[in-house]
């Protein structure tokens, strides 16, 4: 079968905004670097943020970009769905566009389906900057979903991951089914399902809706924050100095007392 590209890039998108160019600008210098023919399909699922308009401004300049709008949130599945319909490349990768993934796995990714002969490989974020209130229901998660599917991944819900182009042809999502994927893979027939360790972009530096952190109101809140709080720390540390160096330190002046 002959594909239009190397590489199809989903990128489901809601209110993503702030990191669509960046993201974009990453993936078209992995792929150039690499000499990989590419198409990015981003699949707009409803963002109120002006996403659709960044899209329609990268498009101006490079026709590898893509884009599906819906006129309403429908959710990861349905964006997902539309964008494997539509894509014509070999190798299809899924990628989140709150840059928590990096293009820069895409490479490895892509070498992995075309010559280790995988089906599906799934990202795996091994380091994780996760809360534990998060962990450990992640844990068990894929514990079950391991026992329950006799598939052997450690990270079920990684959104970077990287199928053959028959694969995603041949399964269809809706619903919350993005996070069955291999499963849904291994019941059409699709059974050599591979894992790669990827490296996360610090959670720490990006909060849970994909924003930079410098660029959120709290952030400069904490900081003035911090800065008066030492100043205000400082200011009693020198009246308690200076009010120890009284001479009148323990003169009280004493209206009345009752023996
Ligand atoms: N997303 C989407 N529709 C939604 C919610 C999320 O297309 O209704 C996209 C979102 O923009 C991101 C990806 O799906 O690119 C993963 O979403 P999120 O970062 O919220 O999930 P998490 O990282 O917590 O798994
Ligand atoms: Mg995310």
């Amino acid at each position: 079968m002959d594909f239009k590209y190397n590489i199809s890039i989903v990128v489901p998108l809601y209110n993503e905004v702030e990191s669509l160019p960046e993201l974009f600008s990453w993936i078209k210098k992995v792929m150039t670097e690499n000499n990989l023919s590419y198409e990015v399909m981003f699949v707009d699922d409803g963002s109120k943020d002006g996403s659709w308009k960044v899209v329609e401004s990268l498009k101006e300049q490079n026709p590898e970009v893509k884009g599906i709008k819906f006129q309403r949130n429908y959710g990861k599945s349905a964006a997902l769905q539309k964008g494997f319909e539509a894509v014509q490349g070999q190798v299809v990768i899924t990628m989140d566009a709150d840059l928590q993934d990096s293009p820069d796995e895409i490479p490895e990714l892509y070498r992995m389906i075309m010559e280790d002969d995988f089906d599906v490989v799934s990202g795996w974020k091994k380091k994780r900057y996760d809360p534990i209130t998060k962990t450990i229901p992640t844990k068990l998660y894929n514990w079950a979903a391991r026992r329950l599917t006799g598939i052997y991944l450690h990270d079920f819900n990684c959104g970077l991951k990287a199928y053959k182009n028959e694969v995603v042809k041949s399964i269809e999502l809706y619903g919350d089914m993005h996070r069955y994927i291999p499963p849904l893979a291994k019941f059409a027939g699709f059974s050599k399902i591979g894992e790669k360790v990827v490296q996360r972009i610090g959670k720490l530096f990006i909060n849970q809706s994909g924003k930079l952190i410098s660029q959120r109101t709290e952030f400069y809140i904490a900081l003035a924050a911090m800065i008066m709080g030492v100043q205000f720390f400082l200011a009693g540390f020198l009246a308690e100095l200076s009010g120890r160096n009284s001479s009148t330190r323990n003169h009280y002046l004493v209206e009345k007392i009752i023996d």
